[in-house]
């Protein structure tokens, strides 16, 4: 028997995803935070460790820990559904709405990647010259392909920069399916006008057909794989019927209820990761032959003329950042680390420039 050939087509066309692990002094390249907890919040995850029992299953709508989230981001807690990680979350979507699935590119790469695997069509449309939304390509598009999702990663992972809300907007008012607006990297944006402070949160009601989508992970928690999905509870409710029972684990859920009822702990590691990005953006700025982008998230895309060599010889002196070239040409990501990290990193980078 030849197993290969029982694969589905869909699965078949796919390579798994590689999540490198390059051996490095100063690791730059997964936009994770570059902070630890502080010894009290170990203290706290330590504690609540022995009142664990860890022989029965996890709670299975893990009521508490959304009530915490529901009191945190102001909405019900039947608004809200959890996924081991926003890609899960994701991967339920697709699930419960089937394809086309409609994106701007470059993106995250989830979104394609797991509309090919549950063989849904996707649609890729170009964003513009600035990285933000072609509004007329995509409507014409989405008027084209009919897409149940649409996905919009704002801030947009690798170009760093928010899409104008009121190009977002008029997605979600015209698009016939379910507009998604992936919002892993709101917490480091600054704030645009009134409306998106809180991101597209408070814009929830006026929108049937919107889920956002937020995530622990680049805020200090990645370990957790905790992603957490708003929406009207019309919509959680359908995309809750393919969840599986147990999907987020006791462990997950005792210590994000444990570190999210008090005081936002990762507010301060946000706050000085933000100065940081501004001062980084500056420098690499000031590098020759370097093109900076703006960032409203935790990186920060720029461009040179041999990519390749710069970040052969950036991880030679021991910093890993992300190589984009075959994404948007010329470029690389940096993810802001601590102040340390990111001046040996504009240090590294001057000297392999000059
Ligand atoms: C990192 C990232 C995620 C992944 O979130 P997890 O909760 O770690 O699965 C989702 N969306 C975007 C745009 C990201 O960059």
């Amino acid at each position: 028997m030849e197993i290969r050939s029982l694969v589905l087509r869909s699965v078949k066309a796919l390579s798994a995803y590689e999540a490198k692990n390059i051996p490095c002094r100063i690791k730059l390249d997964a936009n994770e935070s570059p902070y630890n907890l502080s010894s009290e919040d170990m203290d706290i995850v330590r504690n609540s460790l022995s009142s664990l029992e860890f022989n029965r299953y996890p709670d299975p709508q893990a009521r508490k820990l959304r009530a915490v989230l529901a009191r945190r981001y102001k909405v019900k807690q039947s608004q809200i559904l959890l996924g081991n990680g926003s890609d899960e979350l994701i991967s339920m979507l697709i699930a419960c709405f089937g394809g086309p699935v409609l994106y701007p590119v470059p993106t995250f790469s989830m979104y394609g990647i797991i509309a090919k695997a549950a063989g849904r069509r996707q649609v890729e449309v170009k964003l513009d010259n600035d990285f933000d939304i072609d509004t007329g390509r995509m409507l014409a598009d989405i008027k084209r392909v009919n897409p149940k999702l649409v996905f919009l990663s704002s801030p947009n992972n690798p170009t760093g920069n928010c899409f104008s809300s009121e190009r977002v907007l008029g997605i979600a008012k015209t698009a016939p399916g379910v507009v998604v607006v992936d919002e892993a990297y709101q917490p480091f944006a600054r704030s645009l006008g009134s409306n998106v402070r809180r991101g597209f949160l408070p814009l929830l009601k006026d929108y049937r057909n919107m889920v956002i989508l937020r995530t622990l992970s680049k805020v200090g928690l990645a370990s957790l794989r905790l992603g957490i999905m708003i929406a009207s509870e019309e919509i959680i409710a359908e995309v809750n019927k393919v969840r599986l029972p147990f999907n987020i684990n006791t462990l997950s859920q005792e210590v994000a209820i444990k570190l999210l009822s008090g005081k936002d702990s990762s507010a301060k590691a946000v706050k000085l990761i933000v100065k940081e990005r501004e001062r980084m953006f500056e420098e690499i700025a000031e590098v020759d032959g370097v093109v900076a982008f703006p960032s409203d998230a935790n990186f920060i895309l720029f461009k040179l003329e041999d990519p390749n060599m710069v970040y052969n010889r950036l991880l030679k002196k021991g910093i890993l950042v992300r190589n984009l070239d075959k994404v948007i040409k010329g470029c690389l990501r940096v993810t802001v680390g601590t102040p340390q990290e990111n001046s040996a990193f504009i240090e590294a980078l001057r000297m392999v420039m000059k």
